[in-house]
């Protein structure tokens, strides 16, 4: 059975010999055998992988049928029947969303998240992203602006995973901003390089969290909103896995720049 051990190196001693010089005189390595947490850790990671599998298909059929409900196809509903179904539909939705981030972070956490990297046009996976959340900016009264460079060549990507990205921050941006407000996502080339940025004009994040944003299952403290904290750590997963930056600027109470960049040379 294999074993998992942590590796810890504790200075003994440390003799200063100048003003900044120092000389250490030795060290040891403790060594701590973690193999029950691992294996824990790893019964935890595959319970929830089982339970989120199992919870995606009927969800996904809930939702279905109450799109179905909702459009009349079975007969008319009067309004308060209408709203209530269309707000089941969108608990559904949320439900889904949660349960497709558990099963993610899961598949990145046990290494079986397999990228599908090949050259692709990046236009279609941004409309296809802006389409994916133009729902959630209607209900949150936000307009959502695209600016794309033409003539862009073809980027190194996971197409799916790329679009997930994508999504996820431009979903985040309209739950992080006020109403009336604009969402624009940016697409250009530097270099090599086409980056794509999401720009929110909301909450902003303080600059002792902008890192932390990035750990699984963070949230910066105060939000007000639903949210798993899982997002930005698959995003930057997804991303650093086919060999791309993401990275954030942003200023409390002004707003938030998210930006993903994707090689335009051969990487893999
Ligand atoms: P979730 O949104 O489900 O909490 P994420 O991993 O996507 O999880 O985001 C982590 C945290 O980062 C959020 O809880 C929020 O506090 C902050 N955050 C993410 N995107 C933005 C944004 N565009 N503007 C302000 N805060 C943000």
């Amino acid at each position: 059975k294999e074993s998992y051990f942590e590796k810890q190196l504790v200075p003994i001693g440390i003799i200063p010999t100048g003003e900044k010089e120092k000389i250490h005189i030795g060290s040891f390595i403790i060594l701590r055998n973690v193999t029950a947490y691992k294996e824990l850790d790893e019964a935890k990671t595959n319970f929830i992988a089982t339970v989120s599998h199992e919870f995606k298909t009927p969800i996904a059929s809930m939702k279905m049928s109450l799109q179905l409900l909702e459009n009349e196809g079975i007969g008319k509903l009067n309004p308060e029947q209408k709203e209530l179904v269309h707000s089941i539909y969108d608990d559904a939705d949320r439900l889904l969303k949660t349960t497709g981030e558990l099963l993610n972070i899961t598949q990145v956490e046990s290494g079986k998240s397999k990228m599908n990297i090949e050259f692709c046009e990046i236009k279609p996976i941004i409309t296809q992203a802006i389409e994916s959340t133009k729902n959630l900016a209607e209900q949150n009264r936000i307009k959502l602006e695209l600016l794309i460079e033409e003539n862009l060549p073809e980027v190194q990507i996971d197409k799916e995973k790329t679009a997930w990205v994508i999504s996820n921050l431009i979903s985040n941006a309209i739950r992080y901003s006020y109403e009336n407000s604009s969402v624009r996502v940016e697409v250009k080339k530097t270099f090599d390089v086409v980056s794509i940025s999401v720009i929110d004009s909301g909450l902003g994040i303080s600059s002792q969290y902008k890192d932390k944003i990035f750990d699984k299952y963070f949230r910066v403290p105060g939000t007000d909103k639903d949210g798993t904290g899982l997002g930005l750590a698959i995003s930057k997963e997804f991303i650093e896995a086919q060999g791309g930056v993401i990275s954030v600027e942003s200023e409390l109470g002004s707003g938030s720049t998210f930006s993903i960049s994707c090689s335009t040379n051969k990487l893999f």
